[in-house]
């Protein structure tokens, strides 16, 4: 698409969009009696407007059936999360009964790891991206401790070559082959936070495969906002949280893919609660576990209605909107049109201030766009927050700013990209 740096053609593209009906079905923020320019999706998704009538009815439920709204009314809570299951699947593509909601991310990252990763004295390592989210790093290292391993020595990271800000492909496989007799484990993010890189799922899955490793991947940044296809990949295990780009609040609950191969595989230890308990046999509380088949068989704890119901909520426009597809096709758009403005500032002062350190090639990206700003980056982003625009700062030089299909508009990205270039001038 050629564009254009004017406002009549961020209001044209508007004006076309299919998708445009859908902001409405969110609550935007005020800056100075406006709706803000929200950029920070991948921080924190907007909340959906039916939240509140999703919520209400359980909580009427609650009311008017006590305990006994886990059985009756029109949405027993014993059966709640099945009602997302099918859609959930849709978005990170599985069979339905490969994912389950439940706990938060990190926890659910550590009962998965209890799963995927038994190290033995030969095979012990776990291969990971350089750079991962620091609650990820944790996770990993306090389970390598817990086996009685040295992270400096278990867990090896793969980073970037000299100058450049994302991960080569070729450099993540030969790493894994390389390590193939002592890796027990590979485990990436769908997308890397900080560069909103996304990673070549399908290769890396098969090549740690090859080396005789399992792969899993948190799928933070890339679960609606990507299309992703975990059960035809291979993958063996995924998890993600709700509260990015699937709008449904924060510290919202998180989602699980376990594989079908492993629904009957006795190799994998975990971590047992009632609530993965073997179908219709939990309640009869008898001695000796057995789990549920299927992702749900990870359940632990009692199911937490009322953020499930706030997840459904968000989950239903993904059904409402016609699928991720039709997402994925207004976020390429959208994310072009920011790139372009970027550039377009860079050509205005004949330097790059803002070197774009997100991949360029639309395929190995999502939303997400992250600037280094060469000069008062600090500066910078505090003027576009002045200024009604909420992107994310991260230390020391980076802006992240991530226009989402569902609520954001053209000329959001038009404006924040003219608040950016004005702050050049403004801060001289
Ligand atoms: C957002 C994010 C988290 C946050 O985990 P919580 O347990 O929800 O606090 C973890 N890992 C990654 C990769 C993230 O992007």
């Amino acid at each position: 698409m050629i564009h254009q740096n004017t406002l009549e053609f961020a209001e044209a593209l508007d004006a076309q969009d299919e998708l445009k009906a859908f902001r409405k079905e969110f609550l935007i923020p005020q800056h100075e009696g406006n709706d803000v320019i929200y950029l920070c999706g991948n921080s924190l998704g907007l909340q959906p407007k039916s939240v509140s009538q999703y919520v209400g009815k359980q909580l009427g439920n609650w009311q008017q059936h006590g305990v006994e709204g886990w059985f009756n009314g029109d949405d027993p809570w014993l059966l709640y999360h099945e009602q997302m299951k099918k859609p959930l699947a849709a978005i990170v593509g599985a069979k339905p009964e490969e994912v389950t909601i439940m706990n938060s991310l990190t926890v659910n990252l550590h009962l998965l790891l209890v799963s995927f990763y038994q190290p033995n004295s030969k095979r012990y390592k776990i291969l990971v991206e350089g750079g991962a989210f620091p609650s990820d790093q944790y996770a990993i290292e306090s389970q390598v401790n817990f086996h009685g391993f040295d992270a400096k020595n278990a867990v090896i990271e793969v980073f970037p070559r000299e100058g450049e800000y994302t991960l080569n492909t070729g450099d993540i496989l030969s790493a894994i082959e390389k390590n193939a007799d002592e890796l027990a484990l590979v485990l990436f993010s769908g997308i890397n936070y900080y560069t909103g890189q996304v990673f070549d799922m399908k290769a890396i899955a098969e090549t740690a495969h090859k080396a005789g490793a399992y792969c899993g991947f948190d799928l933070a940044h890339a679960a609606g906002n990507v299309p992703l296809a975990l059960h035809d990949w291979g993958v063996d295990f995924a998890c993600w949280c709700s509260y990015k780009y699937m709008n449904s609040g924060p510290g919202g609950i998180s989602g699980i893919f376990v594989h079908e191969k492993h629904f009957e595989n006795k190799e994998l230890k975990r971590f047992a609660g009632w609530w993965g308990y073997g179908a219709g046999k939990r309640f009869l509380m008898t001695q000796g576990f057995v789990p549920a088949s299927g992702a749900e068989g990870w359940q632990v704890s009692t199911s937490p209605i009322l953020l499930m119901a706030v997840h459904k909520a968000a989950i239903d426009l993904f059904e409402k909107v016609g699928g991720l597809e039709k997402l994925r096709k207004k976020s390429l758009m959208l994310t072009g049109y920011l790139e372009y403005m970027f550039e377009q500032i860079n050509q205005k002062y004949g330097e790059e201030l803002f070197k774009i350190i997100t991949p360029k090639d639309a395929e190995w990206r999502g939303c997400q766009l992250s600037i280094i700003c060469k000069r008062d980056g600090k500066k910078t982003f505090d003027y576009l927050t002045q200024n009604g625009v909420i992107g994310d700062w991260r230390e020391p030089d980076v802006i992240r700013l991530s226009p989402v299909p569902f609520y954001n508009t053209f000329k959001d990205v038009y404006n924040a990209s003219k608040l950016l270039d004005e702050s050049l001038t403004a801060l001289v």
